[in-house]
């Protein structure tokens, strides 16, 4: 039987250090709890030594039972010349009271000299010392050997010897750390190999995405007889990221056949990353492998018509086994196949019998042709198809609107005004905002939830601009991009013209629009993020 392969999260620690992320407490508790109802087995949650905010994650964390997974805290061996007892550093990792403590030391002798600038045998000493230090308080160690693939290539015997110290100072796993990122998978096979010959503990790897090869390193030290893994959700980290462990997870599930995480926790797989992102204010990238919204996405005709007869045609596997989705891109590459397959994603019965299906296809096409790009404004689309199956009414309408501005000194003030009927009734409303966008959203909605209460709960997200060069030749077009949220779903818009605040309004009254009328369409809307 394979041995089942340890998942060693570091999305609080070494995640944290990625470009933009920044997490409170409260962030990293949400977090962790997150990562041990997945079932990673190890959750790394700071260095206690490095700032205040991490000494206070522990605190807290003691007051939580985790089901699955064992607390880490991090570190490093202690200073040269200092007892580990007498090491302040040491002393609150103790006190961090986790069942698991990673310390991190040297393993090239260059850095040995370079940067600690003490010698070899005080690095060995640094190193054994801590460990045994903590062995004896009974933690369970892991050792992060840092920089080990450069420190091998540097001096071989002495990167052996500073694992051989940690191993025989009672380390329960050795970490072989590709620190900066730069090395090549037949690298790491042949010296994983060489110290799992070597070093009788467990052989974890910890890689870093700096030439694109994170999860390729990780997997190939798995192959060459490492268990143990460590990475972060998205691959968030320093410079371009750590080791992607929603890429690792099912490329060891479905590729590898290895155990790792529990089974029926890979349908969450998507979950979790999103939960990630949302936490860290990240903007999910949509090309992530696995679980990215384009991960299974087609858009070029000839794709869609083959998915539709054969989903393994150009799927290798089920979306659905990692709690992704398929999704068809509406374009003007798009074939009658599109629309269909977009079509009934939206909730819509169509096959290709509707008879309204040529007529859709057109007014894609010839929109897509005047500057609108549908790809990514499921919202408007739904709206189009709605309105191309012949339901043309609407929840409401725009009578007049005027946007002004004025500027005093260092200040200025935009003022929207906008009448909107409903029915028989109307709201006329005047808003300010600190751009011409914002006023006139600030207005439009004060109008609207006079009429519809429901509609207070939306947000407007994002916003987006970009000039289109239409191809008829006259002048240049602008296209916007609104995306709003509320509890629910998530959903974009778009609305174009050579005016920025007529593109921005249709955007708007498109989203305000769909808010209104999705519950028509069918749930396959609201459940997408
Ligand atoms: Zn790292």
């Amino acid at each position: 039987m394979t041995e089942r392969v340890e998942v060693y999260d570091t999305t609080l620690r070494d995640g944290s250090q990625g470009l933009g992320v920044s997490f409170s407490v409260l962030d990293k508790l949400r977090i962790a709890e997150r990562l041990d109802a997945f079932g990673v087995h190890y959750i790394e949650g700071g260095w206690p030594g490095s700032n205040p905010k991490d000494v206070e994650f522990f605190n807290e964390a003691k007051r939580r039972t985790f089901r699955h997974a064992r607390l880490a805290a991090f570190g490093a061996t202690r200073r040269k010349g200092v007892q580990a007892q007498d090491d302040e550093q040491v002393r609150l990792l103790i006190d961090a009271g986790t069942p698991v403590i990673t310390i991190v030391g040297k393993t090239s002798r260059l850095h040995v000299r370079e940067v600690l600038q003490t010698t070899p045998e005080e690095n060995l000493a640094m190193i054994g010392d801590t460990i045994a230090h903590l062995k004896a308080r009974g933690r369970f160690v892991v050792y992060d050997a840092e920089h080990s693939f450069d420190g091998y290539k540097e001096d071989p015997a002495y990167a052996l010897a500073t694992l051989s110290a940690a191993e025989h100072a009672g380390a329960d796993v050795v970490v072989l750390c590709d620190t900066n990122g730069g090395s090549i998978p037949s690298e790491i096979v042949e010296i994983t190999r060489l110290v799992r010959g070597r070093i009788a503990a467990r052989v974890g790897i910890h890689t870093h995405d700096d030439i694109g090869l994170g999860v390729a390193n990780a997997l190939a030290a798995l192959d060459a007889g490492a268990t143990h893994v460590q990475g972060t959700i998205n691959g968030i980290g320093e410079r371009t990221g750590n080791c992607n462990l929603t890429s690792v997870i099912p490329n060891l599930a479905f590729k590898l056949k290895r155990p790792s995480v529990p089974e029926d926790s890979l349908v969450t797989l998507k979950e979790l990353s999103q939960f990630v992102d949302e936490i860290a204010n990240l903007r999910p990238n949509p090309r992530l492998p696995w679980v990215g919204a384009a991960a299974f996405s087609h858009k070029g005709g000839q794709h869609v018509n083959a998915v539709q007869k054969l989903v393994s045609s150009y799927e290798h596997i089920d979306p659905a086994l990692v709690g992704n989705s398929r999704h068809v891109l509406m374009s003007e590459l798009a074939g009658r196949s599109n629309v269909i397959m977009k079509a009934r994603e939206l909730g819509f019965d169509v096959d290709k019998e509707t008879p309204q299906l040529n007529a859709m296809l057109q007014r894609v096409k010839d929109l897509e042709h005047e500057g609108y790009e549908f790809e990514a404004a499921d919202g408007s689309l739904a709206l189009l198809i709605r309105r191309a199956l012949g339901d043309e009414t609407t929840p409401f309408s725009i009578d007049a609107y005027h946007v002004s501005m004025r500027s005093s000194g260092d200040n200025s003030v935009c003022e929207a005004t906008v009448k909107v009927v409903v029915g028989r009734d109307h709201a006329h409303t005047v808003a300010e905002g600190d751009g011409p966008v914002n006023a006139l959203d600030r207005a439009l909605r004060s109008a609207l939830v006079k009429f519809y209460k429901d509609l207070e709960g939306v947000r407007l997200t994002d916003y987006k601009v970009r000039i289109v060069n239409s191809s008829s030749g006259t002048a240049a077009r602008t296209r916007v991009l609104i995306e709003s949220s509320d509890a629910a779903s998530t959903w974009t818009t778009i609305g174009v013209d050579e005016n920025i605040i007529e593109a921005s309004l249709q955007a708007l009254v498109d989203s305000f629009e769909f808010a209104l009328l999705r519950k028509e369409f069918a749930a396959g809307m609201a459940s997408r993020r």
